[in-house]
């Protein structure tokens, strides 16, 4: 069984994230956007938060070295969920 290689991995990661990221962006319903980064990922502690769309840094993040890839995630934050 052949692994995929880690740089293969970080570009399908890369891709998959900006894609989540394009959407949340064009629902109008998602004013923020939280990044949620795993206890075990320090350098996405350093990052993670809310942004507004426009100031959303760049996931995976640069230097996360998790031993499979960064899993640090954007989650939208939906305004009046309960109209
Ligand atoms: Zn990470």
């Amino acid at each position: 069984m052949t692994q995929p290689n880690v740089e293969e991995q970080l570009k399908y990661k890369r891709e998959q994230q900006s894609e989540i990221l394009a959407k949340l962006k064009a629902n109008p319903r998602t004013t923020v956007v939280r990044v949620a980064a795993p206890e075990q990922c320090n350098v996405g502690q350093t990052v993670q938060g809310v942004y507004s769309k426009e100031d959303v840094p760049e996931l995976p993040i640069a230097g996360c070295s998790l031993e499979n890839g960064c899993i640090c995630t954007y989650e939208p934050v939906l305004e009046d969920i309960y109209p």
